[in-house]
């Protein structure tokens, strides 16, 4: 259960964090955001949140986009996290969601001369996709945003309705998740989860110009796989039918973590089953998070005074 929120510059209980109907985030979309993830370390007694200054680096790259200027810091906002992370004092995993918003109460759609202000809340957070040895994924209907309509790169609330619309659709069609095509139909991602394949022991990701969010999960499997894993990882643009004849494949993403995909439009990714390349991945990433990797302990921020 949430207790409390950071709210208007300070820590309150969760039922004073409250916004107005005539909100300009509520009405137009005009506010960023990041989740984050905090994991329990049960032999440490110790709550790890995960990569927060590269999570807390997008937030502020987002409120460039959207013309928000908040007066914290990205260490600032790592001890506002920790803080409000003790004050709740869970002993289980955690998710963070911090989000930084257009304020005012006006009528009128623009970014400029608004107020700004940041609101967090943390919940307690495990699995995302129930099916992670293997999920049944489809390509989606719906195109991803494009960089000049709604920039994916931002991770903003009003272009989550696209997000949305895909997962929906891929829900309502009896999938777990959706695979976004970029309007001239590479593949860009998952509805909330960056995408990777393997094709002969080779992992290859969407590059960042593909109206992808730069995922920080992304970002720590590619070095993952590179440096402790002596894969190659290539960053090219994917053609929908290579997902048809690829070996293995993956969403990856805070909330996701790393998930096997065992089928894409029905048809099975190499065996339909959780590959060798895919295991391995999960298996270090999942180390690497709870703190139990000495190389990535940097990583893992601590909650807790020892
Ligand atoms: N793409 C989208 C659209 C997302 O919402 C997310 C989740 N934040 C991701 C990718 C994965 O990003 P990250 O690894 O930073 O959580």
């Amino acid at each position: 259960m949430t207790k409390y929120a950071f709210f208007r510059g300070q820590i309150v209980p969760i039922e004073q964090a409250k916004i107005s109907i005539m909100n300009h985030a509520f009405n137009y979309g005009t506010g960023c955001f990041e989740g984050i993830r905090a994991y329990w370390n049960e032999q440490e007694e110790q709550l790890y949140v995960f990569q927060m200054a590269p999570h807390y680096e997008r937030l502020l790259r987002s409120c460039r986009l959207l013309m928000i200027s908040l007066p914290y810091s990205v260490e600032k906002l790592g001890e506002l996290t920790v803080e409000l992370l003790r004050r709740e004092g869970f002993r289980e995993d955690a998710y963070v969601r911090p989000i930084a918003y257009k304020a005012s109460e006006v009528i009128g759609v623009r970014l400029h001369n608004l107020e700004d202000d940041l609101a967090m809340f943390a919940v307690p957070f495990g699995k995302y996709i129930e099916k992670e040895e293997g999920a049944d994924a489809a390509v989606s209907s719906w195109r991803r945003v494009d960089d000049n309509a709604v920039p994916a790169r931002g991770k903003i609330t009003g272009s989550y309705v696209n997000a949305a619309f895909s997962k929906t659709e891929a829900v309502l069609n009896g999938f777990d998740e959706a695979i976004v095509l970029t309007q001239d139909g590479h593949v860009s991602e998952g509805s909330a989860e960056n995408f990777f394949l393997v094709r002969d022991g080779k992992l290859i990701t969407p590059p960042v110009t593909e109206n992808i969010l730069e995922g920080i999960t992304r970002t720590i499997i590619i070095q993952l796989a590179r440096e402790d894993l002596g894969l190659t990882v290539e960053e090219r643009p994917i053609d929908r039918t290579e997902l048809y004849v690829a070996d293995e494949a993956f969403f990856c993403g805070t909330g996701v973590q790393v998930a096997a995909i065992a089928h894409i439009d029905r048809r099975p990714v190499g065996t339909g089953k959780l590959g060798p390349v895919v295991k391995q991945i999960r298996d270090l990433y999942f180390a690497v998070v709870r703190g139990q990797v000495p190389k990535y302990k940097a990583c893992c921020t601590p909650v807790y005074p020892k």
